[in-house]
């Protein structure tokens, strides 16, 4: 088995499941951080891993999640920033609240978890590896995505300026954008017989993408082989984003 220890936020389900399916193939040892942490928990048996109930906008909470990490692995060597809602409300019929909290998710969230296991990568000299799981909206939107697609690309830039200071320590941060995957989060919209027919016809892979998709593409990012790969987002949607029309 590797040394290495991943974290995966959101990982108890959808595409954080499958990240960290995808990581424990790298033999890495699997830190499941949730909301829930019962699901966590059950989520990161599978793998003998850990979870730890974790809410990424309690900065105190993400302490805790490094805090029990150090404690059970002594090491951080993977940060994934997963955890991330979408309530696909029209702005402008949205309330305050639901800006705010998306943002406080999305994008708060990952900063308080980014800077608290980078700071502990430092204190212990680790080149490690850190990924954002970003979206298509950092660069297109809908009118039921301000807030998210808001979120996403500002999600982007913070992503560039942790590479940039991390950069010089070994520390690589990248992102990865996924294009339309079947999670719980978009089972509603395809699972429509429409939505998939366009799918099929829209996306040049033929099919929606599975969050092992997206696991790979993370397992790539965090390979040793990936050193020098910092500060850039990787597209991963079957081909979608290439279309024009
Ligand atoms: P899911 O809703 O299926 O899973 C998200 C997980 O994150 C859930 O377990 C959820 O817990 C958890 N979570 C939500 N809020 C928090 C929080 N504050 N702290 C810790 N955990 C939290 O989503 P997906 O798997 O589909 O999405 C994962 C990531 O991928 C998100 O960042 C999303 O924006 C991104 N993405 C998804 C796409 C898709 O097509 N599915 C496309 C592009 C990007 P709980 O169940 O308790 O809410």
């Amino acid at each position: 088995m590797s040394n290495k220890v991943a974290i995966i936020t959101g990982g108890a389900r959808g595409i954080g499941l499958g990240i960290a399916v995808c990581l424990a193939r790298k033999d890495m040892r699997i830190v499941i951080a949730d909301r829930d942490g019962a699901a966590a928990r059950t989520a990161a048996e599978q793998f003998g891993g850990l979870g730890v109930a974790c809410d990424v906008t309690d900065r105190a909470q993400v302490a805790d999640l490094v805090q029990q990490t150090i404690t059970r692995f002594g090491r951080i060597d993977v940060l994934v920033n997963n955890a991330g809602i979408c309530p696909f409300v029209d702005v402008m019929e949205m309330d305050p609240s639901t800006f705010k909290k998306t943002l406080d998710v999305n994008l708060t969230g990952a900063f308080h978890c980014t800077q608290l296991v980078a700071r502990e990568m430092l204190a212990r000299s680790i080149q490690g590896r850190i990924v954002f799981i970003t979206s298509l909206a950092v660069n297109v939107t809908s009118a039921r995505q301000g807030d998210y697609a808001a979120s996403k690309a500002g999600l982007h830039m913070l992503m560039k300026s942790f590479a940039i200071a991390l950069g010089p320590h070994g520390i690589t941060c990248n992102a990865v954008a996924p294009g339309m995957i079947l999670t719980d989060l978009t089972r509603f919209h395809w699972e429509k017989p429409e939505n998939a027919a366009f799918i099929k016809q829209r996306v040049p892979a033929g099919r929606i993408g599975t969050p092992e998709d997206i696991g790979q593409a993370v397992a790539l990012l965090v390979s040793d082989e990936a050193g020098y790969i910092n500060g850039v987002g990787l597209i991963v949607d079957g081909g979608h984003q290439a279309v024009c029309a």
